[in-house]
């Protein structure tokens, strides 16, 4: 397996790490598989270094997620701000996973911000800001953050010492980041890592069925609905777009993690190259905006010039702060201004 970091940079963060004593691991706003994946199998490894750890994310995630190993012991600073706060401040090192700006932290960025602790970015997006850490180890070629984590303790010697439950919760990310390595999972040393997690005895048929397959009956009914009554094909385009109100997800008791996955259905249309979603969010007067292509269509590109966003190649997202009639006007225009690379 290539070596991820040069002797340099792993000297330094194996240098950083042991100057540490109370470690936070933080990652993104509406966390994924790949943020949590990443944090809790970052977790373990800090753990068996004799650490004090504590993962603090910005808000929950999704119920699909919550029988990853010690999930329970996460912390949520828009549940518990005060006690988020301290313990972010009280921290000596603070790890940013999954996320390239603080800004992706939305209203915990003021606390990671002020904190006193040295920050370490690990991730795989593009254009990391550089100001804001002591150590940046971006690789946007990475198909996941869990991928880098696990390359890291590999070259770190902390391999041996992985448990089951970190294996499990890395293996997690992986297969989230790639939708089940169907996307984005062309590079061969996934494999190879993925063979190392299964001599930790991972049961990863298990792990796949606990993430795709725990539909609510409400859930298959929304995922008709939608796709009956909500989805628009601009045929021209080789694109699609379908909207969800806050009304709508009332009406199929929507629960945090029931649009996941949704804005990727549209593409398994023959020809499809680009899916666009935009839903109300629930808590805050945005329109969320998923994209999803195929091939070489920069979702990224899209995302950044139209929806305030940005992210990977096929996977990307961002936010409207208008009502959806305007931002389905947009996501119009975002077609139409693409139909060269359609
Ligand atoms: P999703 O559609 O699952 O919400 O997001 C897909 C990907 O797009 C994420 O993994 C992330 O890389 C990126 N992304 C989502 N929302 C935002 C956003 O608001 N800003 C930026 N910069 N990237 C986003
Ligand atoms: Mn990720």
């Amino acid at each position: 397996m290539k070596q991820l970091l040069s002797n340099t940079e792993l000297f330094a963060l194996l240098q950083t790490i042991q100057q540490s004593k109370h470690i936070v691991i933080c990652a993104h706003r509406g966390p994924d598989g790949d943020a949590v994946g990443s944090s809790l199998g970052w977790a373990d490894y800090l753990t068996s270094l004799g650490k004090q750890v504590n993962i603090v994310l910005p808000n929950p995630f999704p119920d699909f997620l919550r029988w990853l190993p010690n999930s329970h012991l996460i912390h949520f600073y828009v549940k518990h701000e005060a006690a988020a706060t301290q313990i972010i401040n009280q921290a000596d090192l603070i790890f940013c996973l999954d996320f390239n700006s603080l800004s992706r932290l939305q209203e915990m960025q003021t606390a990671v911000a002020r904190a006193k602790a040295d920050k370490v970015i690990i991730d795989h997006h593009l254009d990391p800001d550089r100001t804001c850490a002591k150590q940046v180890i971006s690789f946007p070629s990475a198909s996941s953050t869990s991928e880098l984590v696990f390359r890291l303790i590999h070259q770190l010697g902390g391999f041996d010492s992985m448990t089951r439950n970190g294996a499990a919760c890395i293996y997690t990310g992986m297969m989230t980041d790639t939708g089940g390595f169907t996307y984005n999972s062309n590079n061969p040393e996934i494999y190879e890592i993925i063979s190392l997690l299964l001599t930790k005895e991972i049961d990863k048929d298990k792990i796949y069925r606990n993430v795709f397959n725990v539909y609510s009956a409400d859930r298959m009914r929304l995922t008709g609905y939608v796709l009956y009554e909500k989805l628009h094909f601009y045929a021209r385009n080789r694109a699609s777009i379908f909207t969800l109100t806050r009304e709508e997800m009332k009406r199929f008791n929507f629960i945090r993690g029931d649009a996941e996955g949704l804005v990727n259905m549209p593409l398994q249309v023959k020809g499809m190259r680009l899916s666009i979603s935009l839903r109300e969010d629930t808590e805050r007067d945005v329109v969320r905006v998923s994209l999803r292509s195929v091939d070489d269509f920069p979702c990224n590109k899209m995302a950044e010039e139209f929806f305030n966003g940005g992210g990977h190649l096929n996977a990307s997202g961002g936010e409207l702060p208008f009502p959806l009639e305007e931002a389905v006007k947009t996501a119009e225009r975002a077609i139409e201004a693409y139909s060269e690379k359609l």
